[in-house]
């Protein structure tokens, strides 16, 4: 590692996919300050506060900084450091066994939203379970996004053309279960959602917030609509039953560009907005309104997020969003989506090499794999049911699922019972709390990087632009990165990276060079020179030289009229507007929506975010825990808590059908009545190694969703995780965060 200097470094945030662009100051070899970079050529001026306080967070005495074992059991079991060797020679000898004694499958690996925010983390993390011959792989995309995956691949032939909407030209834009001001937007970069959002009706055009809570994004902008968590799918067959009977078909463009059409009219036909309206309780004028707006723009696009995504029927409500966008004649349209360009046509290359393309099926469930991924909602099913691909070593790499899946007191039960745990993290969450060896990993100050597989490989940025960061900081101790921790456990577990012992070797030679060269880099990979590679074999020239281009390399902005009849990557080339599966799946909503007849009058929980919020990690640092008050609680409508019997910083009960959980109230007026909202991200008490969080009392959202090949969706594999079916009444007793939870039938 080059010498730490003081003074002031341009890098970039890589916590969200806003990327935003930072000036670092170091004072005596450590990072003192962070401010947003003003003159970054696309996030100029943007940043928020987890992304300019995360060197608090990183600098946290609780890091990890030397390999752990864990020894003993039950209430004496602690972790003792151990060497990188012991570690990796253990860690080996226990991968070979269970590969020998059983299948390569049974070594699974669980990557986490983390990985995906650094360039050679994914790469060298599926290139070891490639090398290993498992395809035992569980993505937290089955938490958040795997329904947009699982329809891009139908609808456009490759899960990453994603197509986004044209914000700074649109003139209607229509936002349902996502709330960008606080959340940022996701499968796009945009920094700065609350001006880009007020630019457009700034200029004229109007923007509908479509939300069961009058959010943050909601008020600051547009116009707010409310909906019923869970009845999304309802939503967009109606809108698009009405779009259809408002003319709003560009049939040209239908007839040129897409195959399908012929059987959406039938299948929207039953779902009139008049008779939807009492389940999703979007007024049909109102619907109306809203599809005229759309229909008559110079421009429209529809987008929703994760409240549409993790409310059960995320892949048919999503699907449903595409193809009203293509039959109004807004995809690909100036003001409407846009499908960005990368530096390769990706999907082109993926389709052709069965990148991310793989029809792999679970053992249990029989569901398909998406982006090369299985479900993480029956991997608790997986490790507990016998069998020769049974799972039974797992590798959790830039994630925690212990917090953030479905089920997660079921799913701690499970991993009590694998003979090998093995975490990668930057801290001792509560995941890690239960390996069997903990392995320190770098920081993003610590890593030189690029802007690389969302931006980069699929063009989902608002503004694109290049742009090349140096590691800030070095490793602490014997941190290492990611990418030289797989390529040692590849060794060490007899697997070479990606299959190959060509490829392994390669690396080693090179790391041993990069060490006589660097020795006091030993004994890490050169990662500058591999993104150097990267850069240069998609034509971008050199890292070196694009880090000349300090605040970002403008790239050319994407274009309307750019993908249409030229990168659909389908067998026949055309937008598939009705893939069967999902006309299939579509055609049997009946029952689903009698349910939510019957069920009108009960409570839906949904969940929230603050800005100071990421996932499950933020809440070590002590000013982001105090700022939330220690604790989450369960936010509901001043009526709801009037029939609960509840006030304001009362304890409440909240039950599902999985669990219940003790959680202090708080009345939030801008709720719709019958849906109460409580935070994720908590339930920290447990994971005594992180000294903030575990004095924190709130409780783990993600104890109430359904996991098991019941409990999720089966044409994404995603777990409902909003829009719960709960009950909430005055707590018996005093507040109590357990891991799993208080028992269902809590009186
Ligand atoms: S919005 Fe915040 S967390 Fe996201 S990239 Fe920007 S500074 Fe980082």
């Amino acid at each position: 590692m080059r010498d730490v200097q003081d003074g002031t470094v341009t890098t970039f945030c890589r916590i969200c996919e806003s990327l935003c662009g930072l000036e670092v100051t170091l004072e005596g070899g450590a990072v003192t300050r962070i401010r947003p970079d003003e003159q970054h050529v696309a996030t100029g001026g943007f940043g928020c506060a987890k992304g300019l306080k995360q060197h608090k967070l990183f600098a946290s005495p609780d890091r990890l900084t030397h390999p752990l074992k864990r020894v003993g059991s039950g209430d004496d079991a602690r972790f003792e450091r151990i060497s990188w060797e012991q570690a990796l020679r253990e860690i080996g000898a226990k991968v070979k066994r269970i590969r020998a004694d059983f299948s390569p499958d049974a070594i699974a690996m669980y990557v986490g939203t983390a990985a995906g925010f650094g360039t050679l983390h994914p790469i060298f993390a599926q290139g070891f379970m490639t090398g290993v011959g498992s395809k035992s792989v569980y993505s937290s995309a089955t938490q958040d996004c795997s329904n947009k995956f699982a329809v891009a691949r139908e609808v456009y032939g490759f899960p990453f053309t994603q197509p986004f909407p044209d914000v700074d030209r649109t003139e209607c834009l229509i936002v349902v279960g996502a709330n960008p001001v606080v959340s940022k937007w996701s499968f796009l970069q945009v920094p700065n959602p609350l001006k880009r959002l007020r630019d457009v009706t700034a200029r004229g055009g109007r923007v509908y917030v479509v939300d069961p809570r009058r959010t943050e994004t909601a008020r600051a902008t547009g116009e707010h609509v409310f909906i019923r968590p869970g009845t999304d799918v309802f939503f967009f067959l109606s809108f698009l039953h009405e779009l259809l009977a408002q003319g709003g078909v560009d049939a040209a463009r239908v007839a040129r560009f897409t195959t399908g059409f012929a059987a959406i009219p039938p299948l929207v036909e039953p779902w009139s907005p008049e008779r939807t309206e009492p389940v999703t309780r979007v007024p049909a004028a109102k619907l109306r309104e809203m599809v005229a707006a759309y229909r008559t723009a110079r421009g429209a696009a529809l987008y929703s997020s994760t409240g549409v995504n993790m409310g059960g029927h995320g892949s048919l409500a999503f699907w449903l969003q595409e193809v009203i966008n293509a039959v109004s004649g807004n995809l690909d349209r100036e003001g409407g989506t846009l499908v960005g360009r990368g530096v390769i046509d990706f999907p082109r290359f993926g389709v052709k090499h069965g990148i991310l393309m793989r029809d792999d099926r679970t053992r249990i469930g029989d569901f398909g794999s998406v982006n090369d991924a299985f479900p993480g909602g029956i991997l608790a099913d997986e490790i507990e049911a016998p069998g020769e691909k049974q799972v039974r070593g797992l590798f959790v790499t830039g994630g925690n699922p212990l917090i953030t899946m479905a089920n997660a007191g079921r799913l701690k039960r499970a991993f009590a019972g694998l003979e090998l745990l093995v975490v990668l993290d930057i801290l001792p969450t509560e995941t890690a709390s239960l390996a069997h060896y903990v392995l320190p990993a770098t920081s993003p100050l610590q890593r030189p990087d690029l802007p690389f597989i969302f931006p980069l490989m699929l063009g989902l940025q608002a503004k694109p632009y290049l742009q090349a960061t140096r590691a800030v900081l070095p490793p602490a101790g014997e941190q290492r990165d990611e990418a030289t921790i797989y390529l040692d456990l590849a060794r060490a577990c007899d697997a070479p990276l990606f299959g190959s012992w060509a490829v392994q070797r390669a690396l080693e030679a090179l790391r041993a060079w990069h060490g006589w060269r660097h020795p006091e880099e030993a004994p890490a990979l050169p990662q500058e020179r591999l993104l150097s590679g990267l850069l240069r074999v998609t034509g971008q020239g050199s890292f070196r030289a694009l880090l000349a281009h300090r605040h970002g390399k403008r790239r050319d902005d994407h274009r309307a009229d750019d993908f249409l009849g030229q990168r659909v990557v389908t067998r026949d080339g055309k937008v598939n507007l009705a893939p069967p599966a999902l006309l299939d799946a579509a055609a049997k909503l009946e029952p689903a929506f009698a349910r939510e007849e019957r069920e009108a009058g009960g409570l839906r929980l949904i969940t929230k975010r603050a800005v100071t919020t990421h996932n499950s990690w933020t809440h070590n640092l002590e000013e982001f825990a105090e700022g939330a008050g220690w604790t989450n609680h369960l936010y509901l409508h001043p009526d709801d808590a009037a029939k609960a019997g509840l006030a304001e910083g009362d304890l409440a009960d909240v039950r599902s059908a999985t669990a219940t959980v003790r959680v202090p109230v708080k009345l939030l007026p801008e709720l719709m009545p019958g849906v109460v909202a409580l935070p994720h991200g908590w339930g920290h008490q447990h994971a005594k190694g992180l000294s903030v969080a575990s004095r924190t009392r709130g409780v783990n959202v993600n104890l109430l969703a359904a996991d098991g090949p019941e409990g999720i969706e089966r044409l994404s594999g995603m777990a409902r995780l909003t829009g719960i079916p709960v009950d909430v009444r005055k707590a018996a007793g005093p507040q109590a965060a357990t891991w799993s939870g208080l028992p269902p039938e809590t009186p």
